[in-house]
């Protein structure tokens, strides 16, 4: 019988940690602020920032929000981002993408402050990850981690295979299975023989944004799959980029979706923001 990895349970122990360590935080005076800047009305944003503003709540972290006009000049909201920079109050500094095409995503990274940049997005905690150093990292691959981690996997000496090699998931997932001591893989759009590279993986990642490309052809008999994909399909049922009726007799562990990786994003965030004090 495989393991199926509950995300929900994993994220809520982690945010029940971290409400401990706030609430010990506060006795010594320390209070936490995270700032999250929202800009326009993209529906689906909106529900990432209540759920970001709640889980902050849960925890013990203030959260401070700008919701900013759609019309807002690049030049408006980075002289806001600098601003927050400057606060000492405000301890992490979070954009929700995407932002409205007017706006130079890139720029709107490069300008939140390192040392603030909770979303692990900004080229210098990215560079850090890659070289082994502190900083910040990208909240769903460090989720990953922590999920494989908290159920007893060992990642050190497998063979890892990550397919989907995007800044904010494929690349900083290879990074950190290579950083707990994995052979790792990446695998793309162009890469031969997907199928051939898939099967060699004891520890397989997708994140691919297919809804349920990869079926029991692309596992090893025992793999642990990880699905970090997340759509809708047509009866409005959430699915991940796995088909997970069909490997489910393949793997050793798997994460369904939704309750797998979805639930550590803000858990890692929030893990984020707490490390941004300490
Ligand atoms: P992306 O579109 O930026 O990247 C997809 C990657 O998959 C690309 O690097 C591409 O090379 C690769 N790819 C595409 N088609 C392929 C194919 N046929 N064969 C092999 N590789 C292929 O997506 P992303 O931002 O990395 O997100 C991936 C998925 O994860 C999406 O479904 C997204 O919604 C989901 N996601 C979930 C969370 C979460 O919190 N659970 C967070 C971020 C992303």
């Amino acid at each position: 019988m495989a393991l199926i990895i509950d995300g929900k349970k994993i994220s809520k122990e982690i945010k029940d940690e971290l409400k401990e360590k706030v609430t010990a935080l506060k006795g010594e005076g320390k209070n936490i602020a995270l700032a999250v800047i929202q800009v326009g009305e993209d529906p689906a944003s909106s529900v990432y920032v209540n759920n970001k503003k709640k889980a902050c709540e849960y925890i013990g972290i203030e959260s401070l929000s700008f919701h900013l006009p759609e019309t807002i000049t690049e030049e408006d909201l980075l002289e806001k981002i600098k601003e927050l920079n400057q606060d000492e109050k405000v301890n992490g500094i979070l954009v929700q993408l995407p932002l409205p095409k007017h706006i130079d995503e890139d720029k709107v990274i490069k300008t939140i402050a390192p040392e603030k940049d909770v979303d692990g997005f900004h080229p210098q905690s990215v560079g850090a990850l890659s070289i082994g150093q502190k900083g910040f990292v990208s909240c769903t691959p460090a989720g990953v981690i922590q999920l494989l981690k908290r159920s007893g996997i060992e990642i050190a000496g497998k063979e890892c295979v990550v397919i989907g090699r995007s800044n904010i998931v494929g690349k900083p997932m290879a990074l950190l299975l290579l950083r707990e001591n994995g052979t790792v893989t990446i695998a793309h759009s162009r890469t031969a023989n997907l199928k051939e590279v898939a099967k060699r993986a004891d520890i397989l990642v997708v994140a691919v944004g297919k809804p349920k490309m990869i079926d029991s052809s692309y596992i090893k008999e025992g793999a642990v799959v990880i699905d970090v994909g997340i759509h809708r399909n047509e009866e409005n049922k959430l699915c991940g980029d796995v088909d997970y009726d069909d490997v489910i007799e393949h793997v050793s562990a798997i994460t369904p979706v939704p309750g797998g990786v979805g639930p550590m994003t803000i858990a890692m965030l929030m893990n984020n923001c707490v490390s941004s004090i300490e």
